[in-house]
């Protein structure tokens, strides 16, 4: 096994690193999105890619590995799935871009809102950011109110009011993440504690008639994967209910994906606004925000909140949408989880079996992975907990392992492991001997 993974490595490190060398001449961090550099899993150069099939994805040097990242969760069929790639040719003979009404972006639209009846009116964008940054733009307009909460450790996208997190010292005041953000601009995010229906109480009772909206990820995403404990939306609902706020479910990774109806058809808590992503595009630039007919329709051209977009309802991204929401039956759901539960029973059996404490946390297809301390059994229930309790750089070892072995999970310690419909019995049988290996040298 050893001098197989030396010889992988050597490969895996040529093309790879001579690719990286020659985009840092022109991209920034030689990037696009900081998380692909794998900085975050200590590794000096990123795997460059030359393709993806099914449930796997290769290299430039032609190394194969099983594909866990699966674009950030979009790829829910995997990648090149044939209806979808049969959509998107024919689309494109047809013009990649008309900048014009289209009946493709209803037939997506009603998809949608067969799937989830809350989503009255929807506005597609193309990125998740644009589709949080306008939600909360019609929710302050709705509201007539300036601040926001959100939660520790929840991302949103990368516009300005969602790049803040509380400092501890703070308890008022925001702070911003994120250097180039207007102090007045992240003073008006409020950040509460996931699972902590107190923390959102407190900032509402300080902040009386001034809050325009709560939002969340109903299953937390992107610090590992973090579930809702029960009461935990209800109560949000209801004291959104109360103080006249409006709340928001941002479920661009979990609509489409944890169920047909999302994270809102699962738990069964109706939100005033969605925001939708990855899955309905399929791996194509489509991302949307719907909700209340009565909020939607201060979007202009209905109303005086203005949002537009040149490539928005894009013809291809609408055509991948489609076929990839026809694709999933929920048979497709009922076979991701039991290959979700499948990989979790053996990660955690290995685990146990070789005494290294890891805490698996899956709802469906979404499986977060945390290497506590020994003796540590506590459910992992908000940011504080990732932060005191959980090892990076376990993970990271980890992450080398298995990439280093064929397995390619996210290159950051606290992202989303991804299954798509489909990963094999085999995909994941493999996944856990490599993963058992390492544990029991651990
Ligand atoms: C990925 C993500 C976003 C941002 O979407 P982009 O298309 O990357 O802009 C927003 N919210 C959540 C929960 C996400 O996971």
């Amino acid at each position: 096994m050893q001098r197989e993974q030396k010889a992988h490595q050597a490969r895996t490190e040529n093309q790879s690193r001579r690719l990286f060398q020659r985009a840092q001449q022109y991209l920034v961090g030689g990037v696009d999105s900081p998380v692909r550099s794998f900085k975050g899993v200590g590794r000096e150069n990123p795997l460059f890619i030359s393709k993806a099939r099914g449930s796997k994805i290769f290299d430039v040097d032609g190394n194969e590995y099983i594909d866990y990242v699966c674009s950030w969760g979009a790829s829910i069929l995997g990648s090149a799935y044939p209806s979808v790639v049969r959509s998107v040719r024919s689309a494109a003979a047809r013009g990649l871009s008309y900048g014009a009404a289209t009946d493709q972006e209803s037939r997506l639209a009603e998809k949608i809102r067969n799937s989830m009846p809350s989503l009255e009116l929807l506005r597609f964008v193309s990125s998740g950011t644009e589709a949080t940054m306008s939600a909360i733009r019609v929710a302050r307009a709705f509201t007539k109110r300036n601040k926001i909460i959100k939660f520790d450790g929840c991302y949103h996208g990368h516009s300005d009011s969602f790049l803040v997190r509380a400092g501890s010292g703070l308890a008022t005041f925001s702070i911003a993440d994120s250097a180039g953000i207007p102090d007045g601009v992240a003073s008006d995010t409020l950040v509460a504690r996931f699972n902590d229906l107190g923390s959102v109480k407190s900032l509402l009772d300080r902040n009386t008639g001034q809050v325009a909206a709560v939002i969340i990820e109903p299953v937390a995403g992107n610090m590992g994967v973090v579930p809702p404990e029960a009461g935990f939306l209800e109560g949000l609902r209801q004291l959104c209910g109360e103080t006249n706020s409006l709340l928001i479910f941002d479920e661009v990774i979990t609509g489409f994906r944890i169920a047909r109806g999302g994270a809102q058809a699962l738990y069964r808590v109706q939100p005033d606004l969605t925001c939708l992503g990855k899955v309905i595009g399929g791996g194509m630039n489509i991302a949307a925000y719907g909700g209340r007919k009565d909020v939607m329709q201060l979007v202009s051209p209905l109303g005086p909140v203005y949002q537009a977009g040149t490539l928005s309802g894009n013809p291809i991204a609408t055509a991948a949408g489609i076929a990839t929401l026809d694709a999933l039956r929920s048979s497709s759901y009922a076979k991701m989880d039991a290959l979700g539960a499948r990989l979790e029973q053996g990660l955690v059996n290995s685990a146990v079996s070789s005494g290294v404490n890891v805490r698996v946390q899956r709802v469906g297809s979404m499986t977060g992975l945390f290497f506590l301390e020994r003796g540590d059994d506590a459910p992992v229930r908000n940011y504080d907990d990732i932060k005191t309790r959980c090892s990076r750089e376990k993970y990271s070892q980890f992450f080398n392992v298995m990439l280093e072995n064929g397995i390619y999970l996210p290159p950051s310690a606290y992202e989303t492991i991804f299954i798509s419909t489909v990963h094999s019995a085999l995909d994941i049988t493999k996944t856990i001997r490599t993963a058992d290996f390492w544990f029991k040298q651990n």
